[in-house]
């Protein structure tokens, strides 16, 4: 929020220097870091910089020490940065809200603002991923904003119906439940994990999920596996309730792993037979890899890949 106010200064009474945004679209501090590292104060107001003794008034700032040769030039380029400012003795410093045009602080733009930046950390590039079928796709954005029909969204609409999850009989089913946090759920995220060979914490929600999912930093190859991952993993689980929910079956465990990792393989294999035939010629090949393919190896692909 902190970069969505800025000031305009009258005084230079109650701005800071350098931690506040008053000149230019950032605060000196980061745009002078090396300056900002040895400033003789770094609370200091606007105004303590201002001296007017020599009549019309100019930008002093202090440091704590003399400068070295190699940053009299940044210097130059602070004071050159800020020469156009000016202080009004007789003004107020005022706050300005930059997500209004008039800069008078809503929480209407507040709110927009909010939303624009959610709405742009979308993940739609990993949820619209064309090696999955566009049903699992559909199903992770429907998750991703709510709209799935678990128990939680049924008794919000006025069904009489007792909220439990399917899977684990134990907590509340609500998509970020059975998706993230469900014992039956978590079981399946510490085996795609280990597949891959990393180490992740899960954030709350499904929809957080897949924004933070895109940070990962793997080989290119593989990436494209691991994107693939949370959706067939959403896709899994939500079958493996819907057997429990509609044809009254008992959870099962090995389904739902083998469910995971088949469709996995399924959706993935060209880019996973590429690395097969890539590997043999390359003796440094990566781990991860190595891992998922002698996983996938164990299971049996041929046996249940019948979720439709
Ligand atoms: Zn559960």
């Amino acid at each position: 929020m902190q970069n969505k106010v800025a000031f305009v200064v009258g005084d230079g009474r109650r701005v800071k220097f350098w931690k506040d945004i008053w000149w230019g679209n950032l605060a000196l501090c980061n745009s002078f870091p090396s300056l900002y590292a040895f400033a003789s104060s770094k609370e200091a107001w606007v105004e303590e910089y201002w001296d007017t003794s020599g009549g019309e008034g100019a930008w002093s700032p202090r440091f704590s020490r003399p400068f070295n040769d190699w940053e009299v030039e940044e210097v130059e380029r602070l004071l050159l940065t800020i020469r156009g400012a000016r202080l009004s003795p007789l003004m107020e410093d005022r706050m300005m809200w930059k997500a209004n045009s008039n800069g008078i602080f809503s929480v209407k733009s507040l709110y927009n603002d909010l939303f624009s930046r959610r709405a742009g950390l979308f993940p739609h590039g990993l949820i619209w991923n064309p090696s999955v079928p566009s049903k699992v796709s559909f199903f992770a954005w429907e998750a991703s904003w709510g709209k799935v029909l678990t128990m939680d969204q049924l008794k919000k609409r006025g069904w009489a119906v007792a909220n439990r999850c399917f899977l684990c009989c134990e907590e509340e089913e609500s998509i970020d439940h059975i998706l993230i946090h469900c014992s039956k759920a978590r079981a399946l995220w510490e085996l795609l994990f280990a597949l891959f060979g990393v180490c992740c914490v899960l954030p709350f929600s499904a929809r957080e999920t897949l924004i933070e999912w895109r940070g990962f930093m793997l080989g290119k190859k593989h990436r494209k596996v691991w994107k693939a991952a949370p959706l067939c993993l959403f896709w899994a689980v939500w079958i493996e309730r819907n057997r429990i929910a509609f044809d009254n079956e008992e959870f099962s465990a090995h389904r739902l792993k083998n469910s995971f990792v088949c469709n996995l393989w399924v959706w993935t294999k060209t880019i996973v037979n590429e690395v097969v035939v890539w590997a043999r010629f390359d003796t440094g090949f990566w781990t991860v890899s190595r891992l998922f393919c002698s996983k996938l190896s164990q299971v049996n692909i041929c046996s249940s890949i019948a979720d439709d």
